[in-house]
């Protein structure tokens, strides 16, 4: 089995890469069922890991002659706790633990964290989440060396588990220097996609922008949203970020989990008005960790965030360490085709949206071409496109029109792989315009898209011809 960009849905996917995924031939089968993009958490692992991951990817993407994009998740500042003295520990309602300054515990009830400030900017009466926010504890106390802290929900407390402090502003500083050393790498390694966690602010965004910028770094920036403080200043964020991430895993736990469906749907929005790809993360498919079959919510979910719209979802621990990664990209293919079927039906925008950053031709022309395509009964809009802009622009006009985004450049073709409707594919050159109606049309033959007489809407990015703007152009296929 080959990838059949013609049958998958128009929303993408993003796969977290694990070791329940790890290997070439189910990385392939993955992208075969509907995989744009593979992610990497830096979290968990090491630079000789990602690159060990990345080479593979690079195998696969040559074997399918499929792109594939690869986006490398930056930890940002997570806090996390220090070595317990007494590893695991069970911790009940009403007992009390301390956190103490250092690393280095001397009784079992006291916990250390990898962040030293975090004794002077915790206050009474915080609360201190541990484990994805399953154990929650409140500080009863504070001490200039001491928090004194009360379990008000019960759990299993492990070395290095994950510390939310929903509300508390921290001083930490972005990125650590991990984030930092990695993110170099992934400009040196031509990672597309690098997504920064814990952004509070359009500061964090810009910083990770301007460390890639001093590499000549072409990949996007991706902001996860997952603190109450990035909710407080959306709009620049979004603004900063080349597309963003609603990170609902830590985001249910900074903010009460009751509030994140509107959260969600507020940043899809903020996204959609100002242009920016965004990703839907987290716990979409989660039951399929060990089943083979999503739960009724769980199909809802993926659903839902295509009504949102949403431009990708996120498969994380489903595909990294589950037992089914290529079921449940399967199912999650499967529910978006289902979705977009009902929404193929609603009726495009009528006007042309317009956008801040956007120049007003290109909108218009994007937007044009797919009304042309229908007046016409079009099979296939094709957008020509140097460095993915134009093909941005056509994927947030959303239109149900099969649309291929052709380019010569490996990184664009990769770049559209988050793109919504957009399907990559690599033609020689641009600047011909009749090779490239030659090329598309060859395309379309060979794989039964297209047949004489069809019609064949293409953009084209600007200046890819003197003295033009954006081209649109209605080619017929001819007889061979
Ligand atoms: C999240 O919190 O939802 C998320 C995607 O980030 P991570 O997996 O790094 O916790």
């Amino acid at each position: 089995m080959t990838r059949n960009t013609l049958s998958e849905a128009r929303t993408k996917i993003v796969a977290t890469v694990g070791p329940a995924c790890e290997d070439e031939q189910i990385l392939a089968q993955l992208v075969n069922h509907g995989v744009d993009v593979f992610r990497i958490n830096s979290a968990h692992g090491k630079q000789e890991d990602f690159e060990r991951i990345l080479g593979k990817i690079r195998r696969v993407r040559e074997q399918i002659g499929f792109p594939i994009g690869v986006l490398l998740d930056l930890a940002g500042p997570k806090i996390r706790l220090g070595k317990l003295l007494n590893d695991p520990m069970d911790v009940e309602i009403g007992q009390e633990v301390f956190f103490i300054r250092g690393s280095e515990p001397t009784t079992p009830n006291e916990l250390t964290s990898n962040y030293a400030k975090l004794i002077d900017e915790v206050g009474l009466g915080d609360r201190v989440m541990l484990a994805d926010g399953t154990i929650s504890m409140q500080v009863v106390e504070k001490t200039r060396d001491k928090l004194r802290c009360s379990v008000t929900v019960r759990g299993t407390i492990r070395s290095r588990q994950g510390i939310n402090l929903p509300g508390v502003s921290l001083s930490v500083s972005a990125m650590r220097p991990e984030d930092v050393d990695n993110a170099l790498w992934a400009a040196r390694n031509e990672v597309d996609f690098i997504s920064l966690s814990f952004v509070r602010s359009a500061q964090d965004v810009l910083a990770l922008k301007n460390l890639l910028a001093s590499m000549d770094g072409q990949a996007l920036v991706i902001a996860k949203i997952e603190k109450r403080e990035a909710l407080g200043c959306l709009e620049d964020i979004v603004d900063a970020a080349d597309g963003v991430m609603v990170a609902r895993g830590d985001l249910g736990v900074e903010i009460d989990v009751a509030e994140t469906p509107v959260a969600q749907k507020r940043i899809i929005q903020v996204c959609m008005d100002k242009m920016k790809p965004v990703i839907v993360a987290t716990q979409m498919l989660e039951s399929m960790h060990h089943n083979r079959r999503p739960t009724r919510a769980e199909a809802s979910d993926v659903a839902n965030a295509i009504l949102d719209g949403a431009d990708a979802c996120m498969l994380s621990g489903e595909t990294a360490i589950g037992d089914y990664p290529v079921v449940a990209v399967e199912t999650m293919n499967r529910i978006m085709l289902s979705t977009e079927k009902m929404l193929k039906d609603q009726p495009a925008p009528a006007k042309t949206r317009f956008f801040s950053r956007v120049h007003p031709v290109t909108s218009a022309v994007t937007h044009h071409a797919a009304n042309i395509a229908e007046a016409i009964e079009a099979k296939l809009v094709v957008v020509a496109s140097r460095t993915g802009g134009t093909a941005w622009v056509k994927a947030k006009q959303r239109n149900y029109i099969p649309t291929l985004g052709i380019s010569n450049s490996d990184p664009t073709l990769r770049r559209m792989c988050l793109f919504w409707g957009i399907m990559p594919h690599k033609v020689d050159q641009l600047d011909n315009p009749e090779k490239l109606i030659s090329d598309v049309t060859h395309w379309g033959k060979s794989t039964g898209m297209l047949s004489a007489g069809d019609r064949v809407v293409y953009v084209t990015g600007t200046g890819l011809l003197n003295n033009t703007h954006n081209l649109l152009v209605v080619n017929e296929v001819p007889a061979d």
